[in-house]
């Protein structure tokens, strides 16, 4: 059967054996035929192209030259003896290098002998030479159409020197193409392949690795990459319409009292057209009779706790308890009073509870929502840890959504009988492929609008030897009155010299800021959380004017008067980092400034985080361009999932499959919920199989 080809271990192919096999096992992880299958090329080299010698710069990878060998020689003593055999072409010379098999390779090479070279060149003490290059020499026969484009493999030293560098990789793989029981079965519908016109599973696989032309290429690289797409999608689709078929929800029909009486008499402003749309996105699903599943995504200072604390008061107008879950003590505390601050004109009673509530106020807390009179209840994780009762839990609200892991939200579904609804706010903006993918069983709702009468950020990019101007701005801000976040990089690995780096930077800023005019605080993540929020109080009382800090402070801290972050070693720093720092400033009503400073010498890469920051302050334009420049595999959240294991579709550049992928794949799953119909059979054999080789795919929210 075609299967247990593709099954059979990769030992058995023609040019592998055991040595190899283990090799390819450990250095690719590539066990069997199948998986040797989906080792798709990195590139290809069109053959019938030549590269001039003069063209060859930086970023040339493999080329072809054509060109004539005019010196051969050898250079040091045996055995670090190497052959240098230079070339020469029309437009100038470069030397071919051999490390190894000197002897062999000169007895090869002709003088005078015009050759196919086809090698990578690298830059050799100031010079560039082609190392280990292939020659062959040049035939007059046209090559075959089906041998013009040559598959560039990804190799690693190990397997090179066990003879699989990309072209023994190439070697193997034409083996296994032209093995007679080679047979990939097809795993879409006839009826995708037809509509979208996706050439087949077979055809595609093997022009994936030997393209027959650059046209078959694009359609082999299209098949796939929808495929890898769709199933993804596929699965989510599944996964959701599952849900939504088991998870029977609270049915959440009026909109009363409470509701009314807070956006009439309450609300001090207007409800931004966003914040409206979402609303109600959430109050169809309330309304729905299914458990409500839905992200809301919304930059800092959008509104989001607004409309939190609105589904809330739905809940309790019909008669259901809610709870809202920040990550850190310091945000629940903010979340309570902001939230008892506003409500507090009204009958509603808000509690808080987190791992610093007394046993005895725990013991009245738990009584206060079994009988019904608690009806917010704020806290932290102390809420699903300890096993916390409700009479009528009917809301569920997670802030922050990164900070709690999929695990921990399950387990709140375990509470009751009917889950509640949940809602899960992030202000760290997920692009919009990258959203799809990941949380594709998710509804998702965007506030892509600030509140009015926001003045946006004034962001700058400082060079290191600026420190004094920095500081004389700082002091006029705080001669304003006005507060100030100084934050240092502290970068896990190196979490000593990084320490000590945040308090030479303290000193130096004491130094600057003497007392007792001005008071400086401090926080780090080294420290004992009392300390830390003993340093937090402070700041936030004013009591003092500068807070020296690490990344601790990224996520929601809201000290409406500081309007000054500066962000030292802005290089250091990953986008959506810098994203969420500066989210600490601008909450209140003054002009807010972020300072980036940095070094002079800057990687390419930190110049375009730099420049990012300084052009926008939108979040979601800072996540697609995050995204572009590190690809999803590194954006927070992704590495855990296992879903961005992707080998072929680019979640950035294939963005149009991924809609294709999605939309086929929604409409599927509508007409067949769990995939039961024969005519999908074929679709939910291959998830079966994706199942099997990813046993952690069920972790996915
Ligand atoms: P987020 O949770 O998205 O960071 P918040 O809900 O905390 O944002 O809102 C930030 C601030 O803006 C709060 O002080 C809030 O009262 C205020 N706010 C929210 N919605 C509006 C609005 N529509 N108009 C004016 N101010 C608003
Ligand atoms: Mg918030």
């Amino acid at each position: 059967m075609a299967n247990t080809f593709l099954e059979t271990p990769v030992e058995y192919l023609k040019g592998v054996g055991s040595t190899r096999a283990e090799l390819l096992r450990k250095e690719l992880n590539l066990k069997t035929f199948g998986e040797l299958l989906t080792f798709f090329p990195f590139r290809y080299v069109d053959r019938s192209k030549f590269y001039l010698i003069s063209e060859i710069t930086d970023d040339s990878a493999y080329i072809q030259l054509k060109a004539k060998i005019v010196r051969i020689q050898t250079v040091g003593k045996a055995p670090h003896e190497r052959l240098v055999a230079t070339i020469r072409d029309s437009s100038g010379e470069i030397d071919l290098v051999w490390f190894q098999g000197v002897k062999w390779v000169l007895e090869m090479l002709t003088p005078l002998q015009e050759y196919v070279v086809f090698g990578k060149p690298a830059l050799f003490n100031g010079r560039w030479n082609i190392p280990h290059p292939e020659l062959e020499i040049p035939t007059t026969k046209p090559l075959p159409l089906n041998e013009t484009m040559r598959p560039i493999y990804n190799s690693t030293e190990k397997l090179k020197n066990k003879g699989l560098d990309f072209k023994g990789i190439g070697r193997i793989m034409k083996n296994l193409l032209l093995n007679e029981k080679f047979v990939v079965p097809e795993n879409l519908t006839p009826d995708i392949l037809q509509n979208l016109r996706l050439i087949n599973r077979q055809e595609a696989f093997t022009n994936i690795h030997f393209p027959q032309s650059p046209d078959l290429l694009r359609k082999a690289q299209t098949r796939l990459k929808f495929e890898e797409l769709f199933f993804i999608q596929l699965r989510l689709a599944k996964q959701r319409s599952g849900r939504l078929l088991k998870h029977e929800g609270h049915r959440f029909l009026r909109v009363g009292e409470h509701v009314n009486q807070f956006y009439h008499h309450h609300l001090s402003f207007e409800l931004t057209n966003a914040q409206k749309r979402v609303i109600k996105e959430i109050r169809a699903d309330l309304g729905s009779g299914n458990q409500m599943n839905r992200l809301l995504q919304g930059d800092v200072g959008s509104g989001k706790t607004l409309v939190a604390l609105m589904t809330m008061l739905i809940a309790l107008d019909n008669d259901y308890q809610s709870c809202l879950m920040a990550p850190t003590e310091i945000l629940a505390r903010q979340h309570f009073a902001n939230i008892s601050q506003m409500l507090s004109d009204l009958d509603i009673r808000v509690r808080i509870l987190t791992g610093n509530t007394k046993a005895a106020e725990r013991r009245e807390l738990q009584e206060g929502l079994m009988n019904g009179d608690i009806h917010l209840l704020i806290g932290t994780h102390a809420l699903i840890e300890e096993n916390v009762q409700f009479k009528k839990l009917g809301l569920v609200v997670i802030d922050e959504q990164h900070r709690f892991g999929v695990a921990q939200r399950a387990k709140l579904w375990e509470k009751n009988v009917i889950t509640p609804h949940i809602l899960v706010m992030t202000a760290t903006p997920i692009p919009r492929t990258l959203a799809m993918t990941l949380y594709g069983d998710l509804d998702t709702s965007i506030i892509d609008e600030l509140p009015p009468g926001r003045k946006s950020i004034v962001t700058r990019h400082l060079y290191e030897p600026d420190h004094g101007k920095v500081f004389s701005f700082i002091r006029g801000k705080i001669q304003e009155g006005r507060q100030v976040y100084i934050v240092y990089p502290l970068i896990q690995e190196s979490e000593t010299l990084d320490l000590k780096n945040l308090t030479d930077g303290y000193q130096h800023v004491v130094a600057a800021f003497p007392a007792p005019e001005f008071t400086v605080g401090m926080v780090h993540g080294k420290m004992k959380q009392k300390e830390k929020d003993a340093e937090m109080k402070r700041f936030i009382e004013k009591k003092s004017q500068i807070l020296v800090a690490t990344t601790v402070i990224e996520v929601g801290v809201d000290v409406p008067n500081a309007s000054v972050m500066v962000i030292e070693n802005a290089e250091r720093f990953g986008l959506s980092q810098l994203h969420q720092l500066r989210g600490r400033v601008g909450r209140g009503s003054d002009q807010s400034y972020c300072i980036l400073v940095s070094g002079f010498e800057l990687s390419a890469e930190a110049r375009k985080r730099i420049a990012t920051m300084v052009r926008t302050t939108d979040g979601f334009e800072i996540a697609e361009t995050d995204l572009q420049i590190r690809g999803p595999g590194d954006l927070q959240g992704t590495q855990q999932s296992g879903v961005l294991d992707l080998r072929i579709a680019d979640l950035v550049k294939d963005e149009k499959i991924l809609k294709y992928a999605r939309s086929v794949a929604t409409d599927i799953i509508q007409d067949d919920p769990v995939l039961a119909k024969s005519k999908n059979d074929i679709l939910a054999r291959h998830l079966l199989q994706i199942d099997r080789n990813h046993q952690n795919w069920g972790l996915i929210s």
